[in-house]
């Protein structure tokens, strides 16, 4: 057990500063512009899954929050993806749309990558597209998925070296563990990946310093894993029966280690505001 009380890594107030940076920028835009036009986002909201309508509310909340428009675009679980990315092409000439995001998951039958692939790379704020993704790999700047960029905004806020740091990231999906193990090599961490398949997660996981857990499994880093050197950084939300929210780090771990982000309360926050810092880079660069 750890001697010291660990310190929460609290995604709420860097939330409220980002908000406030974002609204200055836009209102400044807005006083020198004769056309009066707002960073807009369209979200394209595919079938009827709860956590996405929540997520999609969210988004809306906080692009009223800065000044900003958010346009939900719904449609029906059986569309096609040629009617998605039909949709996407006409947003993509539209001048007054700076971002289009996917809410994710999508249905099965769709093509992601075609869907993500369709969206302007001008215009992809939730860096998801291919192009985005190359840039990514060979460190060009571009536009990082909102998550990844959430953790390192949290990184630098919170004062975490990541240079030359043994980091774990436990997850391989396109939207997070891949991204993030990539911006994680070109901010000089040294990086394990481990995911389903991996045998030796406990081995894995005491080895290193700093462990992010973007997995979806409640408890999958319990306290018999840790020690008080390390930090846990806790991307995975699991909704339980009665609707509250856990992540992948076992509650009673927490005393055990050095630092952690809270669910809800940490990662999650910085998403959010981190999506809208893309928006309003694309709404100053394009409009
Ligand atoms: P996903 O299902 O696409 O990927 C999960 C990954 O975890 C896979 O790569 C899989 O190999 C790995 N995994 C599963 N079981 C494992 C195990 N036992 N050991 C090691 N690895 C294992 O999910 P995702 O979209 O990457 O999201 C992961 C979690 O993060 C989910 O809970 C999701 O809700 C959450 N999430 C949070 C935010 C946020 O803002 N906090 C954003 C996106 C996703």
């Amino acid at each position: 057990m750890n001697d010291k009380t660990p310190q929460i890594l609290d995604g709420r107030p860097l939330k409220e500063a980002i908000c406030n940076v974002l609204s200055s920028k836009i209102s400044e835009k807005i006083s020198v512009s004769s056309l009066k036009i707002l960073p807009t986002l369209v979200i394209i909201r595919i079938g009827n899954n709860e956590a996405s309508k929540t997520y999609v509310k969210n988004k809306i909340a906080f692009g009223k929050k800065i000044g900003g428009e958010v346009i939900e675009e719904c449609h029906d679980e059986n569309v096609t993806t040629n009617e998605i990315v039909h949709s996407i092409q006409i947003h993509n000439t539209n001048n007054s749309v700076h971002g289009v995001i996917v809410q994710m998951p999508i249905p099965v039958h769709l093509n992601q990558n075609e869907i993500l692939n369709a969206i302007d790379s001008k215009k992809d704020v939730d860096g998801l597209g291919e192009s985005s993704m190359y840039n990514l790999l060979v460190g060009k700047p571009s536009f990082i998925a909102a998550t990844v960029k959430g953790i390192l905004t949290m990184c630098r806020e919170y004062n975490i070296e990541l240079e030359s740091k043994k980091v774990l990231v436990i997850g391989r999906s396109l939207i997070v563990g891949k991204p993030l193990a990539l911006a994680l090599i070109n901010a000089n961490a040294t990086v394990t990946v481990a995911h389903s398949h991996t045998n030796n997660l406990k081995e894995l996981v005491a080895q290193n310093e700093i462990i992010m857990i973007a997995a979806g499994k409640q408890n999958l880093v319990s306290k018999e894993m840790v020690h008080e050197n390390q930090i846990i950084f806790d991307i995975g939300i699991n909704r339980l029966e009665d609707d509250q929210l856990i992540g992948d780090f076992s509650a009673d771990a927490r005393k055990h280690v050095k630092a952690y982000t809270p669910v809800p309360g940490g990662v999650g926050q910085l998403t959010v505001a981190s999506l809208f810092e893309n928006l309003v880079e694309a709404y100053l660069k394009n409009s």
